[in-house]
């Protein structure tokens, strides 16, 4: 494989080109480095099989550039992370728009086999019984919040769909759910690494909401390998699949265990979410995905359980 990875000095994506180099492939990662970091990527520096193109996939040219050379492309670049999304709204919807196209289309001139990450969000909001007209909501969900993220990667989900059908495409779209593992940071609103590094700096937990909230997630040991082999089965072309964890736990429960786990003393505090994030933020009570489909295509089983993907 001579693969792409955009936003390769992220999180999820530093991990990818690790196991893809493991696995004897060749890397180029594009990154603007964002919120993405070089310190992801030191192990694989010098080695000759991986390059880092720092760059945006705003600029059409170098996209088409890199992706020239490669035969499999995953595109994880994104605005991500609640603060920037709802801070940036338009900076977000403008990177995950039109960077997206940029990325989907160079895929199709060299019908490289592509992938795009999207997200649990694109099911919105999904507590409500009846659905009201309301000059505020586009697309079922408030305009001023994050939800204009979910938007774009719904859009995009649809933008990868339309070139698969029409230009033959090989392309997977997989919805990430809650995924943390190492390299993650607590800096754009991620819970698990904000709270294992309060708990350990001994600083108050902050759990914004109730606590109530229900959550799985996933260890990005597990989803990687499921997104690589998601892309070597065709039966998985043009089809959105859920990825993630099974173990649901509620965020109030998540802080005790962290704190039990680390031995910390720290106490809660609760902080509303207009504290938090401003007015007109709101947030999901649960989140799981059914990933029956995964397991029907790859027969994905998460393998790490909470209390692995904390420690
Ligand atoms: P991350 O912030 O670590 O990774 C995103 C990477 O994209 C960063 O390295 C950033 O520098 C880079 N980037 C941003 N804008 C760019 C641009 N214009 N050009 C080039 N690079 C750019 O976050 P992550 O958690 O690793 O997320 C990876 C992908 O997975 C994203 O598309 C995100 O929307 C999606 N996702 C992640 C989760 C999760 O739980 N982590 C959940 C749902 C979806």
């Amino acid at each position: 494989m001579k693969a792409v990875v955009t936003g390769g000095a992220g999180f999820i994506g530093s991990h990818l080109c690790d196991h893809l180099i493991a696995h004897g492939h060749s890397v180029v990662a594009l990154d603007d480095l964002s919120t993405g970091s070089e310190s992801n990527l030191v192990q694989l520096s010098g080695n000759p099989q991986f390059e880092l193109v720092k760059g945006s996939i705003l600029d059409a040219r170098l996209v088409d550039e890199v992706i020239a050379e490669s035969d499999t492309v995953f595109h994880l670049a994104a605005a991500v992370g609640v603060h920037t999304i709802v801070d940036r709204p338009l900076q977000s919807l403008h990177t995950n728009l039109n960077g997206t196209e940029n990325v989907v289309a160079a895929a199709a001139r060299r019908r490289a086999r592509f992938m795009v990450a999207s997200t649990s969000e694109v099911y919105g909001k999904n507590d409500t019984d009846g659905l009201t007209e309301d000059a505020d909501r586009i697309l079922g969900s408030p305009l001023k919040s994050r939800w204009s993220y979910a938007a774009a990667k719904g859009l995009d989900e649809l933008v990868a769909y339309i070139y698969g059908e029409e230009t033959g495409l090989p392309c997977v779209i997989t919805r990430f759910f809650n995924i943390v593992g190492p390299r993650q940071t607590g800096r754009y609103g991620m819970v698990v690494p904000r709270f294992v590094s309060q708990a350990l700096g001994g600083d108050p937990i902050t759990v914004y909401g109730t606590g109530a909230q229900r959550r799985c997630f996933g260890s990005v040991f597990d989803v990687v390998p499921a997104v690589v082999r998601l892309l070597e089965t065709p039966a998985a072309y043009n089809r959105a699949v859920n990825l993630g964890g099974r173990e649901e736990v509620s965020i109030k429960g998540l802080a005790d265990r962290v704190t039990a786990m680390t031995g910390s003393s720290s106490r809660i505090d609760y902080v509303s979410y207009e504290d938090a994030y401003g007015e007109g933020y709101e947030d999901m009570q649960r989140r799981m995905p059914d990933t029956s489909l995964a397991h029907s295509l790859i027969g994905y089983e998460p393998q790490r359980r909470l209390d692995d993907i904390i420690a």
